[in-house]
């Protein structure tokens, strides 16, 4: 008896746990019978379904029973709260058999409950992913901060930033060491403390005055700026401005180059070249006034030349003239040998004398309306025998009464020059032509030849002193090589020009300008 008492304790005790078991359990249990009618209905499916166990026990099932019964195996659903708030659920059913039919035993949770704790893992995630982001993008920060940190420092300029106040806000080493204080004596101070006494006020205006147009440019325009040391001291410098937007505000940024060893290398490169202009300028003196006195020995060595040669002349022309008496052939030719160096003589002499005085600044011309043929007709006389003796053709295209303001003697001696170089390059049977044009206010005068002319290379050296190109038609040098210099500088002082046109085998037309004659 004992024993089938402490079974039947045993099973009634059994009875109890599965009881409960059942309400402790977090799934939801519902046991239905063979009629439809709920014989089990547990805590959890009245915590989530809203129904409690007296309302739904001997009763059929209030909500979707069709889904709750009817659904296989293991599935999601959703059924509708007491309250009419639709859930899903996740459920598993299975039959028992009892008497006639089967009744089913629905277990059931909440998904929507995971789901919102998947959701809330996933806020959680998401939220710390946040925070990550953050403290990747803070250590970017951090990053460019130091290497905007690491730029200024290595800068070789000083580098400072000013807020809108005028107060520095951000130095770097070099501006520590250039100016001679310590970061904190700096940071908030005034920027004028940096700047020499004399012009704080106006750097004040003009730094308010910078706000009107804030733009990356140097400082100061041309002005020669200069930085204070903390001890006073004053040196050269060049700063750039560029404004810079910051969260702070707008402030700028000033780039401070110390110009002291630029300016020293400038000073003495300035002093150097003074120097050296300087000297240069002695030394130009010196050989001005060495050339003024080569000049005026020149002048008057030809003088004191001319004078014998003349006597030498005359007396060679007086014998000549046998009026002292006959002279054998040979006395004749040994004296026009004489005759013909002596003036050769004279020739050179006169050259070098109206050189020397050119050059010498000594050569006055006496200005004067004149006939343009006239001149050329007596310039033409004095080389028509030469010209005759080679049976060179002369021509002349010059308009009657074309007036010209000239020296009338230096006007012959241009024409003279150049018409006797003419005879002297141009060979047997040639021909020289002598043209003047009107080209206001100028007149244009050509003397044009047919002779050996002159290679391109050389038209600007023949009006060279002593140039001489190389043989005459004769095959030897004649003149002197001052005729062109000369003819050069003669027309230059009357204010015109000469050139030549010329090539070689065909021919020279050399041009020279001269002011046209008008009546007062
Ligand atoms: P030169 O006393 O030798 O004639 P110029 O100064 O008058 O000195 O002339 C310089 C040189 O220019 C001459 O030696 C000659 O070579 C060249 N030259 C001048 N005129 C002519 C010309 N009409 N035809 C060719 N060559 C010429």
């Amino acid at each position: 008896m004992g024993q089938t008492n402490r079974a039947d304790q045993g099973i009634t005790n059994l009875q109890e746990v599965l009881d409960a078991l059942l309400h402790a359990s977090p799934l939801a249990i519902i046991v239905v019978d063979s009629n439809g009618l709920v014989r089990i209905w547990n805590k959890s499916a009245e915590r989530i379904l809203g129904w409690s166990e007296e309302e739904t026990t001997n009763r059929p099932v209030p909500v979707d029973s069709q889904l709750l019964l009817h659904s296989e195996g293991e599935t999601d659903i959703r059924v509708q709260r007491k309250d009419g708030v639709p859930i899903d659920i996740e459920i598993r059913t299975a039959f028992w058999r009892e008497r006639e039919g089967h009744g089913t035993v629905a277990i059931f949770s909440e998904t929507g409950r995971h789901r919102a704790a998947e959701q809330k893992l996933y806020d959680v995630e998401e939220e710390l992913e946040r925070v990550a982001t953050r403290e990747r993008e803070a250590r970017g920060e951090v990053r460019i901060e130091r290497r905007f940190r690491e730029l200024l420092e290595a800068a070789p300029d000083a580098i400072i930033e000013v807020d809108r106040e005028g107060r520095i806000v951000l130095l770097n080493l070099v501006t520590e060491k250039l100016f001679g204080y310590r970061r904190e004596e700096l940071l908030g101070q005034p920027v004028e403390l940096l700047v020499p006494g004399g012009v704080r006020d106006a750097h004040v205006r003009n730094r308010e005055g910078y706000w009107n147009h804030p733009a990356t440019r140097p400082m100061g325009g041309n002005l020669a700026l200069e930085g204070c040391r903390k001890d006073g001291s004053r040196f050269p410098v060049e700063i750039s401005l560029s404004p810079v937007r910051s969260e702070e505000g707008l402030r700028v940024t000033a780039v401070i180059r110390d110009i002291s060893e630029r300016k020293r290398a400038e000073d003495q490169l300035r002093a150097m070249r003074e120097n050296y202009t300087r000297e240069l300028e002695l030394r130009n003196r010196e050989v001005e006034q060495a050339n003024q006195l080569k000049s005026e020995f020149l002048a008057s060595m030809s003088h004191e030349l001319r004078t014998p040669l003349h006597t030498v002349i005359g007396f060679a022309e007086l014998l000549g003239e046998e009026i002292e008496g006959p002279l054998n052939e040979k006395q004749k030719r040994f004296l026009g040998h004489i005759h013909k160096d002596s003036m050769h003589l004279l020739e050179l002499i006169n050259d070098v004398l109206d050189l020397s005085k050119i050059e010498a600044g000594r050569l006055s011309i006496q200005r004067e309306v004149f006939d343009v043929a006239k001149s050329v007709e007596e310039a033409l006389a004095s080389i028509r025998p030469g010209a005759a003796a080679k049976s060179i053709t002369i021509e002349t295209e010059v308009p009657v009464s074309t007036p010209v303001l000239a020296d009338p003697m230096r006007f012959k001696q241009i024409l003279y020059n150049l018409l006797s170089n003419a005879v002297k390059f141009t060979p047997e049977r040639g021909t020289i032509r002598v043209e003047a044009k009107v080209r206001d206010p100028f007149v244009e005068i050509c003397v044009i030849d047919t002779g050996i002319g002159i290679p391109d290379e050389q038209h600007e050296a023949i009006f060279d002193k002593f140039y001489q190109l190389g043989a005459t038609t004769k095959g030897v040098r004649e003149g002197t090589g001052l005729g062109l210099a000369i003819t050069k500088a003669l027309v230059e002082k009357h204010g015109g020009c000469i050139w030549v046109n010329s090539e070689p085998g065909k021919g020279s037309r050399f041009t020279f300008t001269i002011k046209i004659g008008k009546p007062e």
